[in-house]
């Protein structure tokens, strides 16, 4: 059996459909946020316009010297899983803080966000009696296999669409577990639930509400606890998940909600429990981020970021380069063709050293094919001149159509 053989077969069929994902192999230089030197081909040093580090604080000097001072005094790893002697001060302080950001008695980590709501979408489904899991059309990867894993009936509702929602509700048993599964903010569009409504429809019918702020912590509310908490909704989402790896910009993932339901994923979610804990410099890392962003500084990063979004889509809009309109930091300039986008990219990386990924099918439907902006509170107004300039002079040389103003 030629297994290699067999690899390269769906391999070069990804390729055929252009659909092969090439990494940039980028150096990042702290203290030049969102400078990185570049190891592939193109531009030697670039401005990186794609991060989920939307504020920069993975480099933030708190959150680095609280690191260096784990590290120093705990050493490398955590030691062991959880449950096994890798439970370290560190672990508990943060899990604190997550449940204090969003006004939960309890938070559990988990290495990743991608872990956290496989693990907990999973053992739900799987362990409450009869559940069926309603998940928004749009759901990330995440989401959509701990709802496959928990291997329970499930319903997919309109992205969006509180009155689909409702309508697949009142199909169920009222008297079986029903979890409602959503994001916030969503990535490729930037569109915002309307958390509200879902949530008159949850209770309504019953149903537990399952809240993925992955895109909005550190980012919206007083405290940066993601749009719950800017909307005033916190203690009415059940569960509410999200990521050190985005805005915190350190690395894991997290739920927050009773004392009961924590206890409950803490005790019977595998990819909770059968793992090597997070290193302790990084949670100590984390809870010196979080912090921050719940104070007057992450006010005023928060304030800062949403200045430069507004710069950019109004260079864009006077440029006519033609962009989602959404009421998130996310800037999706749409090119509506997979060959043009990934060229668009190449030439941004090769002749202006600006790093944006293209994002293609099957991560956004075809003809949506897009590049996605990240603006962060560092970068400046000349990195925006110099931005849409390049965009300006590539859309013409593409021959891409403008927005009509
Ligand atoms: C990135 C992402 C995750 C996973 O978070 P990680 O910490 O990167 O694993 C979960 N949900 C959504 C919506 C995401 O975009």
């Amino acid at each position: 059996m030629d297994y290699d053989a067999l690899f390269r077969t769906q391999l070069d069929a990804l390729k055929t459909e252009g659909n092969y994902r090439v990494f940039a192999e980028l150096e990042r230089f702290r203290g030049a946020f969102p400078r990185a030197k570049n190891h592939g081909a193109g531009a030697e040093e670039v401005t990186v316009w794609c991060g989920n580090d939307y504020l920069g604080m993975g480099q933030h000097p708190d959150v680095l010297e609280a690191m260096h001072d784990a590290l120093d005094k705990c050493g490398a790893g955590a030691g062991g899983t959880r449950n096994i002697s890798g439970t370290n001060h560190s672990h508990v302080l943060l899990e604190n803080e997550l449940a204090d950001l969003h006004g939960k008695d309890a938070a559990l980590l988990f290495t990743s966000g991608y872990v956290s709501n496989w693990a907990a979408l999973s053992t739900l489904g799987a362990r409450l009696p009869g559940c069926t899991i309603l998940s928004d059309s749009y759901n990330h990867a995440s989401m959509i296999e701990g709802i496959r894993h928990a291997r329970c009936e499930k319903r997919i509702w309109a992205h969006n669409d509180p009155e689909d929602l409702a309508r697949k509700l009142a199909d169920l048993d009222p008297d079986a577990p029903k979890v409602v599964a959503f994001e916030s903010v969503y990535s490729m569009d930037g569109d915002i639930a309307p958390i509200a409504e879902i949530l008159d429809v949850c209770e309504q019918y019953g149903a537990m509400s399952y809240l993925d702020e992955v895109h909005a912590v550190g980012l919206y509310g007083p405290r940066g606890g993601g749009i719950a908490e800017r909307e005033g909704l916190m203690d009415r989402v059940t569960l509410i998940e999200g990521t050190l790896g985005k805005a915190f910009g350190v690395v894991g993932g997290y739920i927050t909600g009773s004392t009961e339901l924590v206890d409950f994923i803490r005790s019977f979610a595998s990819g909770f429990i059968f793992t090597t804990a997070l290193p302790p410099a990084v949670a100590a890392g984390a809870v010196a981020s979080i912090q921050t962003l719940k104070g007057a500084e992450g006010t005023g990063l928060r304030a800062r970021q949403q200045r430069q979004v507004a710069r950019l889509r109004a260079k864009l809009d006077q440029a006519g380069i033609p962009h989602l309109d959404n009421p998130s930091h996310i800037v999706p300039v749409m090119v509506k063709d997979p060959v043009k986008c990934k060229m668009l990219a190449d030439f941004l990386m090769e002749r202006h050293g600006i790093y944006v990924q293209p994002i293609n099918y099957p991560t956004v439907p075809k003809g949506t094919e897009r590049l996605r902006f990240t603006p962060s509170p560092l970068h400046d107004d000349g990195d925006i001149d110099a931005l849409v300039g390049a965009l300006h002079s590539l859309w013409s040389q593409c021959a891409l159509a403008r927005a009509v103003a």
